[in-house]
């Protein structure tokens, strides 16, 4: 049919499930096994439903001065959005507009190949080299000329985090482009490239509430960025939906960063299950790269990802597989409480006996 014909059509993204059966344990899409901070149920009883008639404050004013105190960055330099996916969305859309490729890895986020294909961004995915981490060099400009370049740190699914004197060598290589660090797991001990953005105008760090401050569900997202690289996103923004974050979410954003404690309590308690857990998995045969994630990236050496995931998945506890190239024998398995990561490990020791 002709009107078929100048559709755009899009390959869409595909998340990880959300069943409905609240006994599954879920281990597949990275969420924070524990709870949103207490002030952020305390506030939630006090919200206003007769509120909701008003439209949201569109500069996000209060959640932009949280994070402007917390992270000791000028408001005029912070971004939010719902979630980082619209916060990475907005990115493409303002800063990847070159018929130069947009750069990244060939195994990262599989979001970055579906908004390049729907904004129509030519594009480029470089090899990470065969123990799954980036090869710098092969992004800097006199090397590759690029329309932009997006590394997420912690890398996903892999978890592998580079140090941040990587990414600058990486940005100093590449002026005439928007570098766009995701650090969707930073809170998870890798190493922050925010103190980039004073140095360098073309960079911008992107951060999540969705993992370590346990609150996927409130679709909260952020970036850090130069005052000009941020006044381009925000007239894009702007420009397609001004009241992007609803009314509970600015306010329950705002209760979350107040309990720094309950914070870094929870990302502590998610590290230590996750070393616990390298140590189990290691004795039971998997190999993994060295996360510092909320996730395990783990290939068995006898049994295969297909394998492994369907029979996980049997017992009710589901994992995150994908059957693309290199990476088919892996599987993405999220730090859970550690009553959650004791039954997969008591499934795994007896299945694999
Ligand atoms: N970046 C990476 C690397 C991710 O894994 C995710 C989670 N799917 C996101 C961004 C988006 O997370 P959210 O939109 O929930 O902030």
């Amino acid at each position: 049919m002709s009107w078929e014909k100048i559709v755009r059509k899009v390959t869409p993204y595909v998340p990880g499930e959300q069943p409905k059966d609240k006994n599954i344990i879920k281990l597949n899409t990275n969420e924070c096994p524990y709870p949103p901070a207490p002030g952020v149920r305390k506030l939630l009883e006090t919200i206003k439903y007769e509120d909701m008639r008003l439209y949201p404050d569109p500069e996000a004013s209060v959640l932009v001065d949280a994070l402007s105190d917390y992270y000791n960055v000028p408001k005029d330099q912070i971004f939010v959005g719902v979630g980082s996916d619209d916060v990475l969305s907005m990115a493409y859309l303002t800063f990847f507009n070159s018929d130069k490729p947009l750069l990244f890895p060939d195994i990262t986020y599989s979001f970055y190949d579906v908004w390049a294909e729907l904004y129509k961004v030519p594009y480029k995915k470089i090899p990470l080299n065969d123990d799954f981490k980036i090869n710098f060099e092969d992004y800097y400009e006199e090397n590759q000329p690029n329309g932009g370049v997006i590394i997420a740190n912690p890398n996903a699914p892999v978890g592998i985090s580079e140090p941040v004197s990587e990414l600058e060598k990486l940005i100093q290589h590449n002026r005439n482009s928007v570098v766009i660090i995701d650090e969707a797991y930073i809170d998870f001990g890798g190493e922050s490239a925010l103190p980039l953005i004073e140095k360098y105008e073309n960079v911008l760090v992107v951060q999540t509430f969705s993992k370590s401050r346990a609150m996927a569900g409130m679709r909260i997202g952020y970036a850090f960025g130069s005052k000009k690289l941020i006044k381009y996103m925000q007239d894009a923004k702007f420009s397609f939906n001004s009241y992007t974050m609803n009314r509970p979410s600015l306010e329950l954003g705002v209760a979350a960063i107040e309990d720094d404690k309950y914070f870094k309590d929870t990302c502590a308690k998610i590290v230590a299950t996750r070393e616990r857990v390298k140590k189990e998995l290691s004795g039971l045969g998997f190999t993994f790269p060295d996360s510092k994630a909320n996730f395990i990236f783990a290939k068995h050496e006898r049994v295969s990802g297909e394998e492994l995931f369907l029979a996980l998945k049997e017992k009710g506890i589901y994992v995150r597989h994908w059957s693309a190239d290199r990476i088919a024998d892996y599987l993405r398995i999220t730090i859970g409480t550690d009553e959650e990561m004791d039954k997969l490990i008591a499934f795994l020791k007896e299945y694999l006996a």
